[in-house]
């Protein structure tokens, strides 16, 4: 039976992406050496990483301001990594939350100086992104979260803003096109949009850094990172390969226009089924749903183990909403093929018809 992968993270990689990373476990690209057993400081490896830090670049048009780095680490790493280089004692950041990871963000920022919440959706259950607010003119950056991967929120327009804007953009890197350059620092743990666990994409504007006056252990200290060219110490190699490599798919299908477009038409068809099908009831405001994570619900929640459960049987994995949210969630990161969502389309049109 063919699975149809809609986990949330770790979650579906390119199938090419996965052969190529199975080879080069036994010989990597000829050497008669395994990519696990090659030495970080080769000409091997450098290639790996330069094609990686050259790909992020393209895809994302950085210009020279930018640095790419690849860290140790998931995204909760870089929740307490951001503010201790870029957030002073007695300063200020501005946090906006419309979910549980912007929430955990914020709480990290806590420990390393002031956090003013700027905007927070919990009044509505975290089903939209609050678009009025105001940011405290000193603040030392705005963080937000552009995809909220467990409530099913995106955001569409990044705001405009004064102060340095921080993103997490975990569950939805390489999933458009947008101006990249705006950004000051962008983060993403690689295992939702890609590639494997245990390594994170970082892009930052190297004039925010070096700002703060406290004493910051080196494996922590971005600048020390670029100075050392992402080769401080072992990085994850293979994890480094694996986001390679899945950089390298995106910019041959096509790069971010067509990732774009792909993902806009799985997006469409899924969230036109919920609409059209009373028995699926969505929660979150229609301009804000995510093209990466759809949640919604059962109107009669009994049935929701039996749609679960038939999911299941039709090898639908991972589409039992987050422990603390409920419901359903489809994640359709990049890698997602349209057939996964046609397939899932069908069984809810058919549920609905038996259960309706
Ligand atoms: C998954 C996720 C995280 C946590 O990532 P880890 O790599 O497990 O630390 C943080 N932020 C967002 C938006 C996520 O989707």
């Amino acid at each position: 039976m063919k699975l149809h992968n809609f986990n949330s993270g770790p979650s579906v990689l390119p199938q090419t992406v996965m052969e190529q990373a199975s080879q080069a476990i036994l010989d990597f690209n000829g050497t008669g050496l395994s990519i696990l057993e090659i030495g970080h400081r080769t000409t091997h490896f450098q290639a790996v990483l330069d094609e990686a830090i050259a790909s992020v670049k393209q895809l994302m048009d950085l210009g020279d301001d930018h640095d790419v780095l690849f860290l140790h680490g998931g995204a909760t790493t870089q929740f307490m990594q951001v503010p201790m280089n870029l957030l002073d004692d007695q300063a200020t950041a501005a946090y906006h939350i419309n979910g549980i990871w912007g929430k955990k963000a914020a709480t990290e920022a806590a420990l390393f100086g002031k956090v003013t919440i700027v905007a927070d959706s919990a009044d509505r259950q975290n089903t939209y992104i609050q678009k009025e607010f105001s940011i405290p003119e000193a603040a030392s950056y705005l963080h937000i979260t552009s995809n909220n991967t467990v409530e099913g929120t995106q955001w569409h327009q990044f705001p405009e803003t004064s102060v340095p804007l921080v993103a997490d953009m975990s569950s939805d890197i390489f999933c458009r096109p947008a101006n990249y350059n705006r950004f000051a620092f962008i983060y993403a743990g690689a295992q939702k949009n890609m590639g494997a666990a245990g390594v994170n994409m970082v892009v930052v504007r190297k004039d925010v850094l070096g700002k703060v006056n406290r004493r910051i252990p080196t494996i922590m200290d971005y600048q020390k990172h670029i100075a050392a060219g992402s080769l401080m110490n072992t990085p994850p190699v293979f994890a480094v390969y694996v986001s390679m490599l899945t950089l390298r798919w995106i910019i041959q299908e096509g790069g971010l226009p067509e990732m774009e477009k792909r993902n806009q038409a799985k997006a469409n068809l899924l969230y036109q089924t919920i609409d059209s099908l009373p028995l699926f009831t969505p929660t979150v405001a229609k301009e804000d749903r995510s093209l990466m994570n759809a949640v919604f619900f059962l109107n009669d929640p009994a049935l929701e183990p039996v749609f679960l459960d038939e999911c299941k049987k039709e090898g639908m994995i991972g589409v039992k909403g987050y422990r603390t949210v409920g419901g359903i969630r489809v994640s359709m990161y990049n890698a997602l093929d349209q057939s996964s969502v046609e397939a899932i389309c069908s069984l809810m049109q058919d549920f609905a018809r038996r259960k309706g």
